[in-house]
């Protein structure tokens, strides 16, 4: 083994699943709160956790590096919106410290984009060198009545800051029935064209919306198949960490993804758990189990109970969801809501 090799070693065995599946990722949403309110994700008067229940800063970073120490090699800030937590480059500023030690193998996060333009350079600066952003559709009135409160201007005006930036960028997408199906096109082109992944993903059903998600809910085969009329798409084993499949699109000459929980189950490969800015440990997006970490974080300094407890959950982590989307099953999978434990 070189020495280049023996560095990228891990520093400590993966925690492992009762299916046998290492768990290396660690997805923490920061906030709840956002400042859109995206028609798939939220209700327009979504009530928001009190801010007293959050954890602070500090206590986010103490849990996330017990995970760090625990094996997890990549860590995504998500939300809720991540970049409206207050200081929220100070946890960032913090993180960072694991990637220079080679502890941590990746820093990213998924935004929505509307605050990037202030926080791209940071962002870059603390060693993130990859995230996501969430854009449905490049039409202004569009992106306004699908995010209710969005501006495109100000998300592509972060995307610029981003790439100027040096940061790369995946483009996601939720596929829309009616709404941006036809513009799937569009948005890959655009996104290629900057030398940005576009990834599609298909509606989960999570938490009471305002809209009828029936109506939403697009399969991603069947948007395969439209696309595979115009494009030339072949199948590519490219994997970020997460549960997209990747084509490469022969005319634009990018990668296109697809995150199909519903259509194509992907849990059987499943490296991760979820925290939610209240401490609690989500072992699956799509079950309701989940364990408390708050309380043994803050019952000592030491972080023994924590890390039993983290190791007593990711022992129940379950096999897999039960996501289904029909006129017969109206009510969400579960009743959180995405922006509790982040996409
Ligand atoms: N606010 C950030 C953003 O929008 O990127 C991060 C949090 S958001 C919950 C993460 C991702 O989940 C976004 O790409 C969003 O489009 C997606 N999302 C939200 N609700 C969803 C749902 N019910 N089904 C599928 N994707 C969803
Ligand atoms: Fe906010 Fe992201 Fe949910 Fe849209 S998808 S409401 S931006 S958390």
């Amino acid at each position: 083994m070189t020495l280049a090799e023996r560095h990228m070693e891990p520093a400590v065995p993966a925690m492992l699943d009762p299916f046998g599946r290492s768990i290396t990722y660690l997805r923490v949403s920061v906030t709840d709160r956002c400042d859109f309110r995206c028609t798939y994700c939220m209700a327009e008067d979504m009530a928001f956790l009190p801010k007293k229940d959050l954890l602070s800063l500090e206590e986010l970073d103490r849990l996330c590096t017990v995970f760090v120490e625990k094996g997890v090699r990549k860590l995504r800030l998500t939300g809720g919106e991540p970049l409206v937590r207050k200081n929220i480059m100070h946890l960032v500023r913090q993180l960072s410290r694991h990637l220079r030690s080679g502890a941590l193998e990746e820093l990213t996060l998924t935004t929505n984009g509307s605050q990037l333009a202030r926080y791209a350079g940071g962002l870059a600066d603390a060693g993130v060198r990859r995230i996501n952003v969430s854009i449905d559709t490049l039409d202004p009135d569009k992106f306004k009545a699908v995010t209710r409160w969005g501006d495109l201007a100000k998300v592509l005006a972060g995307v610029d800051a981003a790439l100027a930036a040096g940061l790369k960028i995946k483009i996601n997408a939720v596929a829309l029935k009616g709404f941006n199906d036809h513009e799937i096109p569009d948005l890959m082109r655009w996104a290629h064209g900057r030398g940005m992944d576009l990834t599609v993903i298909e509606t989960m059903p999570m938490g009471e919306i305002d809209a009828d998600r029936t109506d939403q809910y697009l399969p991603l085969s069947v948007l395969r198949a439209d696309l595979e009329r115009r494009f030339k798409l072949t199948d590519i084993p490219f994997k970020t960490g997460g549960p997209a499949r990747y084509v490469d699109v022969a005319e634009t000459g990018g990668r296109l993804g697809f995150i199909t929980p519903l259509t194509h189950n992907f849990c059987e490969s499943c490296n991760r758990v979820r925290l939610t800015c209240t401490g609690t440990l989500y072992m699956c997006l799509g079950q309701d189990d989940a364990a408390d970490l708050r309380a043994p974080l803050r019952a000592s300094e030491g972080n023994e109970l924590l890390s039993q407890a983290i190791d007593e959950a990711i022992g129940r982590k379950p096999k897999g969801h039960d996501f289904v989307i029909d006129r017969r099953t109206r009510k969400p999978a579960v009743a959180r809501h995405m922006s509790v434990t982040g996409g």
